[in-house]
């Protein structure tokens, strides 16, 4: 079975193209592909040396987060989408055995969405969608994307909850790049608390998520959940009590923490005792090889990097490597 990193963008080529010949594609300029930072810029054959020389057997790709575009105009964002998604099958059809893929969707319209997703997974084989953590500031407790959700299930589609744009600590502080190192991180916990407060995972229970950077501060904050939601010993006595009054709108069915392990979670912690706080809150069957290549975030040597982790034990770096991908991914 081969070593897949769940955790893979690319940004098309048809867009370089544009950018190169008349400056912009769709209206979008250089930034949204990240062609300022040079392994955006770079090709496929680069990108299968790279993958050769890390001994990464094969990338569920991913465009590159700036295409989300959820509030552009609907029209344009969904020519953007079908372009970016068209290409990445274009890969994975050129090289089976390299990719596989995930799409965009434009969330901006739910049920736009849910064509697009069935067009990715019926027809292209796609495993599932790429989605911002929210969408443009709507949170998904929002009953306007239980279609999406319902769909998702239907169609076994796996959502790969990503960043893109700015996060929320950009509002409190715009330096030090704390927005992506703090902030990314913080969307991805409310990613969590909005899908299990929102009653979203007990609506869908066979939903298939992916979280990225390790699910952000969503495993070590879900005590605290916890206690806000009144589930835990002294406050729980079988339904929650929340401390703070009955109108706080908690509607889930169990203790937020429970929720947890109906998640999957990149392993691209950039440090072993965190990875390892990770397994031992989620379960290590729960948890995926990501590297967000070929991100500025990208994970140096990524393989190596785990295997040689000292908090980890061999099993469970074989299991993160190749069996959770691989079962995952259905491969
Ligand atoms: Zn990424």
């Amino acid at each position: 079975m081969p070593i897949v990193d769940l955790h893979a963008h690319v940004t098309p080529e048809r867009y370089k193209t544009g950018i190169r010949d008349v400056g912009s594609w769709y209206g979008l300029d250089a930034t949204v592909g990240e062609l300022h930072h040079g392994a955006f810029a770079q090709g496929l054959a680069e990108r299968l040396e790279d993958m050769d020389r890390f001994g990464v057997e094969m990338q569920l790709l991913t465009p590159t987060m700036g295409f989300y575009q959820y509030e552009n105009d609907l029209e344009v964002t969904k020519k953007i989408h079908r372009e970016c998604n068209d290409e990445i099958y274009q890969i994975i059809s050129q090289h089976p055995t390299r990719f596989l893929g995930m799409g965009t969707v434009p969330m901006q319209d739910p049920a736009s969405a849910i064509t697009e997703m069935g067009r990715l997974v019926g027809e292209f084989g796609f495993k599932g969608v790429m989605i911002n953590d929210h969408v443009a500031g709507t949170t998904y407790d929002d009953p306007q994307f239980l279609p999406f959700f319902q769909a998702a299930e239907e169609m076994g589609a796996l959502l790969f909850f990503h960043q893109g744009g700015p996060s929320c600590v950009a509002a409190r502080i715009d330096k030090y790049k704390l927005p992506n190192a703090v902030g990314n991180l913080t969307e991805r916990a409310l990613v969590f608390a909005t899908l299990v407060f929102g009653g979203v995972l007990d609506k869908f229970p066979g939903l298939s998520l992916l979280l990225a950077h390790a699910g952000g501060y969503a495993p070590y904050s879900a005590a605290r959940m916890d206690k806000v939601a009144g589930a835990l010993p002294g406050d729980f006595d079988g339904k929650m009590n929340p401390p703070f009054g009955p109108n706080d709108g908690f509607v889930q069915k169990m203790p937020p923490s429970e929720y947890l392990r109906r998640f999957y979670y990149d392993c691209c912690t950039y440090d072993g005792p965190v990875l390892r706080f990770l397994i031992d809150t989620v379960g290590i069957d729960r948890v995926v090889f990501g590297t967000d290549y070929p991100a500025p975030m990208f994970q140096h040597d990524p393989v190596e990097w785990l295997r040689g982790l000292s908090e980890l034990t061999a099993t469970e770096k074989e299991a993160i490597l190749i069996d959770n991908s691989n079962r995952l991914l259905g491969i």
